[in-house]
């Protein structure tokens, strides 16, 4: 068995083996350019060590054995008190987990090397800096002594021989041992470091956060150092072959003269931009520049690359496809096409739907902004500006827009968070209780800032500044800043591109979104359709690219002042009360037709008959339990009859159409009147029905029975589906496809009744827990289950379309907007989604990506 690969013996197809860093490492050596010699131990070492609880069996001989050929490729060795070689020990995982495991530089120092080091370098400073570099390294990694402990030293003492005293004797001091001299033992201590650095506690939260598995191992990359503290001629750096913020073409970064690596990350000192270097150091520039193009031809997509240059000679230390910002992926998979380095399709799977959805929020015009207070983890996109409140009651009781500022938020909070246009807190990250409840809610929210929240004196502060309640705020939910003061929000552009308001062509960003979601919509087998209540959204979701409404609520049609007349309706004593309260509904109800038929004309308008339980349509009971006039009496007394334990399971849907009678004839009669009205004026309206909640097809049998009569000589032929949202549909969906011409999962109740969650009581006290836990991976209710309830779908589409083949399926629930949602939509063969009007080109995309990676 064989542990460590050199340098010269992988490439970049060997991830898993080699990690991230160790398999880019090696074909950058491949490819001849100037990288350090050295070699990588397997994440396959890693993980028999995190088994067995000890190094493989020869394991070190085989590192030293690789260790001659870097000390033959160096003309130093390991140790040597005249001309020591240095190494450096990094970890790297399959996927990037950038800061989150350990590296220790300067592996070899020791009271002999160290002088060794300062003769051959002719700089004593830099050489006793190096070895105080190692010992605090070596001491927080491998022997866990707090790194303040050396960084108060540091701060007490300038001198670096004096400085390495000090921290030799913190050493002894936390562990009883004295550093340890044998640069051998250093080695294989920092070895055996990197590998536990896999199980910390923060790497664990950071994999979760992230979806990456925990049973990957590190790899760990053992390399000779190379020093760019060794003068002006030296120096460290960063470069990006474009940039990652907009995505502009031509070299980014940063450079740090006279520096090592973590300088430049630290933030310690002022970095210069990269091209300062071309003045300093013409030659490594432009050796630097051929390398960014090399690499980039190499990998086909935007790369960064850590650099050293040591008294003028250039080092790449590391090199991977670079983070870039959601415009950024957009810009650079455009421009990658433009070049002939990809194909458009091969563009399609470089972006996604989430990173386009990031893009038609609301933005901050951040042109006279002032710099941030504090910046936290993004955990709920958003531009959300307001008066600071500590507390849920505040929030609720203060006029106009709020930011709830807590340490941490807890179910009592709920109410103030739903006031609340953001919400910032101290601690946590993004699976929260804070910003999964946020998320849910369509809240901005920004967790686990470097703040000081002080609850007691109503204030927090940022760094020196002091933030009262009451004080105006911006909280940018997508890059996680906190700014002072009331920054002005411009609606995104990509918004209006699709809005109509400006072209194609008005900006690299816009138009390459317009090309990517035009391509999407060639090549995806999903149809998109959009869920609307109002001519409005509905005019806007064609706009975007519906292709008709998969869900037009009626509820909301019996708000505002049309209440009354539903109240009627309820407390009707008789028939004739009944009928009368419905003739009343009538003539509104087909005018809210007529309007959606006209904004959506020639495209499908899925109406769906009345839904929530009758009783939220009137006031609380508590409210009417004070009041004393006639009406509010009769009112109570109608909700004492209505009230329920389980409204979710109760009097609603498709039992209320078979309860109170000539309600859903009316609506039926409404859209068939509507649609006739429509097609006299000479449009072409194509209403379709939707019955929610139905269980069992005698339901469905009995409401289409009188439907059909009531379309009748008005309108007929209208097609008659169901909501698939009660598991017992989706186990029978052979018999109720008998009377349905189409299904529609109703993926939120379908996820609440299978699972046995309600919705509104879990999503702030459960999931929290339950994705610390692990038992979650994420909110079912943004994500669908899939082997939970996609195997009901999948059971439903079955038997369903071999009842009746031509059964059209779709989805209306949340989850029709949701990227890792529509894969499995389009996998389990459904015609289309259905979703907000905001989420249709996500949508869209989505499923145009779903098609290129599981073609039929
Ligand atoms: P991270 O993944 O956190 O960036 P790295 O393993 O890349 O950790 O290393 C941390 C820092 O040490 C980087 O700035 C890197 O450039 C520097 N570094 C790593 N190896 C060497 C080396 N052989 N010579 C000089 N600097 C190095
Ligand atoms: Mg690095
Ligand atoms: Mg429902």
């Amino acid at each position: 068995m064989s542990y460590v690969r050199d340098f010269t013996d992988g490439g970049m197809d060997l991830k898993d083996l080699l990690g991230g860093k160790g398999a880019n490492l090696a074909e950058m050596t491949r490819m001849g350019l100037p990288v350090p010699p050295g070699f990588t131990v397997t994440t396959e070492a890693c993980r028999t060590y995190l088994k067995l609880g000890e190094a493989p069996d020869g394991l070190f001989a085989e590192i030293c054995r690789h260790l001659g050929d870097v000390e033959r490729a160096m003309g130093r060795r390991l140790g040597d008190p005249d001309d020591p070689l240095l190494l450096s020990v990094r970890s790297g995982g399959k996927f990037s987990m950038p800061g989150m495991m350990e590296t220790i530089l300067d592996i070899g120092l020791n009271d002999a090397t160290v002088e060794g080091l300062a003769a051959v370098s002719g700089d004593d400073r830099f050489a006793w800096d190096c070895y105080r570099r190692l010992i605090s390294m070596y001491g927080s990694t491998v022997a866990h002594i707090p790194h303040d402990l050396f960084e108060q030293a540091h701060a007490a003492e300038s001198d670096p021989r004096r400085l390495v005293a000090a921290y030799k004797r913190i050493f002894a001091d936390q562990t009883g041992q004295e550093f340890p001299q044998d640069p051998q033992a250093q080695l294989e201590g920092a070895v055996l470091a990197v590998f536990r650095s896999w199980n910390t506690e923060r790497a664990r939260v950071y994999r979760r956060a992230e979806h990456i598995p925990d049973d990957l191992g590190t790899a760990v990359n053992i390399m000779a150092m190379v020093y760019g503290n060794r003068g002006p001629a030296s120096g460290t750096g960063v470069a990006f072959t474009r940039d990652p913020a907009t995505g502009a073409r031509g070299v980014y970064g940063d450079y740090l003269q006279n520096a090592q690596g973590e300088d430049v990350v630290a933030g310690i000192r002022d970095t210069l931009p990269l091209s300062r270097l071309a003045e300093l150091d013409r030659r490594c520039f432009d050796e630097l520049t051929a390398a960014l193009a090399a690499l980039e031809a190499r990998y086909r997509d935007l790369c960064d690359v850590e650099f050293t240059i040591e008294e003028g000679r250039l080092w790449l230390l590391q090199t991977r496809v670079g983070k870039r910002t959601a415009a950024a992926a957009f810009v650079i998979a455009a421009q990658l096409v433009d070049e002939g380095v990809i194909t458009l399709d091969e563009a399609l799977l470089r972006v996604d739907g989430a990173r386009l959805a990031q893009l038609m929020f609301p933005r901050f015009d951040l042109a006279d902004a002032p710099p941030p207070l504090a910046t936290g983890v993004p955990a709920s996109p958003g531009a959300a500006c307001g008066r600071v409140v500590f507390d849920s009651r505040r929030a609720t009781e203060t006029r106009g827009p709020v930011i709830l500022v807590r340490r941490e938020t807890n179910p009592d909070d709920l109410p103030g968070m739903l006031a609340a246009t953001g919400i910032l807190t101290s601690h946590g990250g993004k699976t929260s209780h804070a910003a999964v409840v946020a998320r849910g809610m369509g809240r901005t929210c920004v967790c686990g800032a470097p703040i000081e929240v002080d609850e007691e004196r109503r204030e927090f502060r940022a760094g020196d500044v002091v933030v009262a309640e009451g004080d105006l705020i911006s909280v940018d939910g997508a890059t996680g800043h906190v700014y002072p003061g009331e920054l002005p929000v411009t609606p995104s552009p990509v918004v209006r591109y699709f809005d109509g308001a400006v072209s194609a062509d008005s900006g690299p960003l816009v138009s390459a979104v317009a090309r990517l979601v035009g391509r999407a919509d060639a090549v995806r087998r999903l149809g998109v359709y959009a869920n609307a209540d109002t001519p409005e959204d509905a005019a806007r979701a064609r706009r975007f690219g519906a292709a008709g409404i998969g869900l037009c609520r009626t509820e909301h049609m019996f708000l505002g002042e049309r209440r009354r007349l539903v109240e009627r309706l309820i407390i009707a004593q008789d028939e004739t009360e009944i009928r009368a309260a419905l003739d009343a509904l009538l003539p509104l109800q087909r005018a809210d037709f007529t309007r959606i038929l006209a904004a959506m004309d020639g495209l499908p308008v899925t109406i769906r008959l009345i839904d929530p339980p009758l009783h939220e349509f009137l006031p609380s009971y508590e409210d009417l339990l004070g009041a004393a006039d006639d009406h509010s009496r009769e009112l109570l007394t109608a909700v004492r009859r209505l009230r329920e334990t389980n409204p979710m399971l109760g009097l609603r849907g498709v039992r209320l159409g078979l309860l109170v009678p000539g309600l859903f004839a009316m609506q039926v009669r409404a859209i068939a009147e509507a649609a006739a009205e429509r097609t006299a004026a000479g449009g072409r309206p194509r209403p379709e029905i939707m019955v929610p909640l139905v269980g069992d097809v005698r339901e469905l049998a009995a409401v289409k029975a009188e439907a059909v009569q009531v379309m009748e000589g008005i309108f007929p032929g209208i097609p008659i589906g169901t909501m698939i949202e009660v598991p017992r549909a989706a186990l029978t969906a052979g018999r109720i496809a008998s009377e349905a011409e189409f299904f529609s999962f109703g993926t939120n109740d379908l996820t609440q009744m299978t699972w046995g969650f309600s919705r509104d009581d879990v999503e702030g006290s459960i999931f929290p827990a339950y994705l610390r836990m692990g038992i979650l991976e994420e909110s079912p209710f943004e994500t669908l289950d899939q082997p939970g309830i996609g195997r009901l779908i999948t059971i439903a589409v079955d038997e369903g379309r071999r009842a009746r083949p031509d059964l059209r399926i779709g989805v209306c629930g949340e989850h029709g907007g949701d990227p890792a949602s529509i894969r499995f939509f389009h996998e389990a063969g459904l015609d289309y989604v259905s979703c907000s009007p905001f989420r249709v080109p996500v949508a869209c995309l989505e499923a145009a990506r779903a098609a290129l990676l599981s073609p039929e």
